[in-house]
C-alpha cells in the first residue's frame, strides 16, 4: 500500500497520527517510523508524557519491549519549547494523555514544517474519544488504526477493556488492568448512577487542581 509516510523529505508539514487500543501497536509503530528516519539521518525528537511513568524516565517502551530515548514533558508546551532548530521530525507517544493545548502546538509545528508523528489511544476506557484525539485524527494527513487481538476470541480488538474498578480515564502505570477486546467482548454500561456522576465530578476537580499550570488533563 502506498502510504505518504513513506517519504520523509516533505517540503511541507505532515501530521501523522496511529492510533487504536492498548496493545495495538501504536507505539512498535512510531517506533519503527522513528527508526526509518533516523536510518535516513533526519533529525527526529521523541517526547511522551511524563506522567505516563510505567517506564523509566528516558525511554518509550513498546509492550514487547522494543525501546526508544524520548523526551517526557509535563504538558504540550514544553514540546514546543523544547524543538532544537535542527529538528526536522516531532514524534509523540501516548498523545491523547496531553492537554487540548496539544491540538495548537502540532497545528503550529505542521505549518512551520515538521512532519509529526502522534500515538495514541482513540478510546477511553468507556470507548469514549479520549482528549485531544478527534481533533488531531481530524486534522490529520495520513490515519493509521492499528488493531489488537481480542483476548477472548482472538478477534480483531479495538477497545481497550478495564479489569479494575477504577472510574478515573487516566489510569496509567497499570497495563495490567486493561485488556484488548473486539466489540463483542467490550463491556461498559452506560448507565451512569448519581454515584458515578458525583465520583466524575470529584475527579475532574482533583486532576484540574493537581495541573498549576491550568494544563489539565482533561477528564470527562
Ligand atoms: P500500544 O502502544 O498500542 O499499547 P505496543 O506497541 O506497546 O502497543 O505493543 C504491541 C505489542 O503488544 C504486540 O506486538 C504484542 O507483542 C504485545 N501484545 C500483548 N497483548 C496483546 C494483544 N492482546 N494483542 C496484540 N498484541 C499484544
Ligand atoms: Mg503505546
Amino acid at each position: 500500500m502506498l502510504s505518504l509516510s513513506n517519504f520523509h523529505n516533505f517540503s511541507t508539514g505532515h501530521l501523522e497520527v496511529i492510533s487504536g487500543p492498548m496493545f495495538s501497536g501504536k507505539t512498535e509503530e512510531l517506533i519503527r517510523r522513528v527508526r526509518r528516519a533516523q536510518i535516513a539521518r533526519v533529525k527526529v525528537q521523541v517526547f511522551r508524557p511524563s506522567i505516563d511513568n510505567r517506564y523509566n524516565d528516558k525511554d518509550v517502551v513498546s509492550h514487547s519491549s522494543q525501546s526508544i530515548e524520548a523526551i517526557p514533558v509535563k504538558n504540550s508546551n514544553d514540546i514546543w519549547h523544547r524543538i532544537k532548530d535542527s529538528t526536522r521530525i516531532v514524534a509523540i507517544d501516548e498523545v491523547q494523555f496531553f492537554d487540548n493545548e496539544i491540538i495548537k502546538v502540532v497545528t503550529k509545528l505542521t505549518n512551520r514544517g515538521h512532519r509529526l508523528i502522534c500515538a495514541g489511544l482513540d478510546l477511553d476506557y468507556r470507548a469514549k474519544p479520549f482528549g485531544p484525539m478527534p481533533a488531531l485524527l481530524a486534522m490529520a494527513d495520513e490515519i493509521v488504526k492499528v488493531h489488537a487481538i481480542c483476548t477472548i476470541c482472538g478477534g480483531i480488538a479495538t477497545r481497550s477493556q478495564r479489569v479494575v474498578n477504577s472510574k478515573a480515564q487516566l489510569l496509567v502505570g497499570a497495563t495490567e488492568a486493561y485488556e484488548a477486546r473486539c466489540r463483542a467482548h467490550f463491556e461498559y454500561s452506560e448507565t451512569e448512577t448519581e454515584e458515578d456522576r458525583q465520583e466524575q465530578e470529584l475527579l475532574n476537580v482533583t486532576t484540574e487542581n493537581a495541573n498549576p499550570t491550568n494544563n489539565s488533563l482533561q477528564i470527562n
